[in-house]
C-alpha cells in the first residue's frame, strides 16, 4: 500500500497553474500557502498520484467597483495598476485600476481571482507522518520547512 495524505502527514507536491510550477512541502492542517482547495482535494491522494483541481475564486462583488474623478489618481497611473488605500471603515485595500476614461477611473478591490475559475496539475511527490513536534509547531520542519 502506498502511504496516503491523511489530516496529520506531511506531504510534498509540485502544483502547475498555467506556466507556474511550484513545489511546497505542507504540514496537513496548516497550509497557509497553498492555494485555496488544494489542502481538501489532497487527503487521500497516493504518493505518485497526479491529479487537477478546479477552484473557484472568491464570488464577484459589483460592490468593490467604484469610478472616482481621474483627478483623484496619481498622474500617470496606468491601467492594471495597483493602488492602496484606506476603504470607508479605514481598513488598508488594494485597488486595481480596471478602466482609463478621459474624465472618469474605476477602480476595482475585488481579488485578482473573485468570479475566476482556477485550474491547478498536482503532483504528489513524497507523504510521511508529521513528527510530534512538527504538530506542536504547526509547520513542517527539515528539508522543505523550517531548519531550528
Ligand atoms: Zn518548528
Amino acid at each position: 500500500m502506498p502511504e496516503t495524505v491523511n489530516t496529520t502527514s506531511v506531504a510534498k507536491l509540485t502544483h502547475q497553474e498555467r506556466e507556474e510550477l511550484l513545489q511546497v512541502t505542507v504540514l496537513m492542517g496548516h497550509t497557509d500557502g497553498l492555494p485555496a482547495g488544494l489542502e481538501a482535494a489532497l487527503l487521500g491522494r497516493a504518493v505518485g498520484e497526479r491529479f487537477v483541481v478546479e477552484v473557484s475564486g472568491p464570488a464577484f462583488d459589483i460592490g468593490l467597483v467604484q469610478s472616482i474623478p481621474l483627478t483623484e489618481l496619481p498622474a500617470g497611473t496606468p491601467l492594471g495598476a495597483l493602488l492602496y488605500a484606506a476603504d470607508d471603515t479605514g481598513q488598508p485595500r488594494s485597488y486595481r485600476v480596471t478602466k482609463l476614461g478621459d474624465h472618469i477611473a474605476e477602480l476595482d478591490a475585488n481579488p485578482e481571482d473573485a468570479g475566476q475559475q482556477r485550474h491547478f496539475e498536482v503532483e504528489v511527490l513524497t507523504v510521511r507522518a508529521a513528527t510530534p513536534e512538527e504538530l506542536a509547531h504547526r509547520h513542517v520542519h527539515g528539508e522543505g520547512g523550517h531548519r531550528h
